[in-house]
């Protein structure tokens, strides 16, 4: 609250603005170094066919351990990265290190899974986009039919008609799409039967809550109904226990991702994962 009263409340409030304004410059100034200094990496987590327990994809999720700050929450990495526009140049490096890894264990004979890269909505906006993901399967040599992208509910729902022509021209270059986060947008439903969708993921807060809460319950039977309707994969993320994994598997639900099955790990401690698999 700012304070005239001249008492030293108005000093702390400027103080406390000044700290702001210091931590943000600074926290700029790491990120824009990053990427040159090889500070990011992915960790990767399986999504599993919820019947086999065979892992279909790995999703790659950043990491960026910064010596000043440690681990940040990966949320806000992102977030800050959009706002000062870094995101295109880290998502880029993002999509060719991800395509590159999955493209390395497939030649390593450790099975045709496919590798899913969440994209954000800065990213997907830009006209060159379809492009860049061209360049990063051309460079990895990874088939298309191996690259999911995911896209969140809010971001597909943004501009909508902009984001299927670019989903559509996605489609024609051969990816797969995945929605992330459903059921957290609100938006309606009747939207996703016009994308060229073939996963949607249930976003984890659902499943966290489905065995307290009818709500949740109802809400990720809809989506399942829906998905069925409409021939697009369900994935259910966020899986924590073999109850979840049981009552997900009753519903209908076809891939599970989440510490029941696995952590997000770095990429040679999911490879020992891979070997061991028959
Ligand atoms: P997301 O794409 O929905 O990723 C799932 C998040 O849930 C990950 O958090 C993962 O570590 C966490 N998770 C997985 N299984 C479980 C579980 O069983 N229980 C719980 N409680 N959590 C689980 P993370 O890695 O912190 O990422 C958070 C979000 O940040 C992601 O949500 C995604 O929206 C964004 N993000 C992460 N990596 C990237 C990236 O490379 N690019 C972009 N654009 N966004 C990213
Ligand atoms: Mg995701
Ligand atoms: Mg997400
Ligand atoms: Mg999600």
């Amino acid at each position: 609250k700012v304070k005239n009263s001249g008492g030293n409340g108005y000093e702390f409030y400027n103080e406390a603005i000044s700290k702001m304004i210091k931590e943000e410059e600074e926290l700029d100034d790491a990120i824009s170094k990053a990427l040159e200094k090889e500070e990011f990496y992915l960790v990767y987590q399986p999504i599993v066919d919820i019947t086999t327990s065979e892992i279909i994809s790995n999703e790659a999720l950043l990491r960026w351990d910064n010596e000043s700050y440690g681990r940040l929450p990966i949320p806000v990495v992102i977030e800050f990265a959009e706002r000062k526009g870094y995101i295109e140049d880290i998502g880029f490096w993002i999509l060719k290190e991800a395509c590159r890894q999955n493209k390395a264990w497939q030649d390593e004979g450790l099975g045709l899974t496919a590798i899913s890269v969440n994209i954000s909505v800065h990213q997907l906006e830009k006209p060159d986009f379809v492009d860049k993901v061209k360049i990063a399967l051309e460079l990895s040599n990874l088939a298309p039919e191996y690259l999911e992208l995911e896209i969140t509910e809010t971001t597909a729902m943004e501009n909508v008609n902009e984001k299927l022509a670019t989903m559509l021209k996605l489609k024609r270059l051969g990816v797969k799409i995945s929605i992330d986060d459903f059921g957290t947008g609100y938006s309606s439903l009747s939207y996703f039967t016009k994308f060229p969708i073939d996963t949607l993921k249930i976003d984890k807060s659902f499943v966290r809550d489905m065995l307290e809460d009818s709500n949740a319950m109802t809400i990720i039977d809809t989506i399942i109904n829906m998905a069925k309707a409409m021939d697009v994969a369900i994935t259910a993320e966020g899986v924590e226990t073999l109850e979840h994994m049981e009552k997900l598997k009753i519903m209908g639900c076809d891939k599970i991702q989440g510490y029941y099955i696995s952590k997000p790990q770095k990429a040679y401690v999911l490879e020992q994962m891979l070997k061991k698999l028959p």
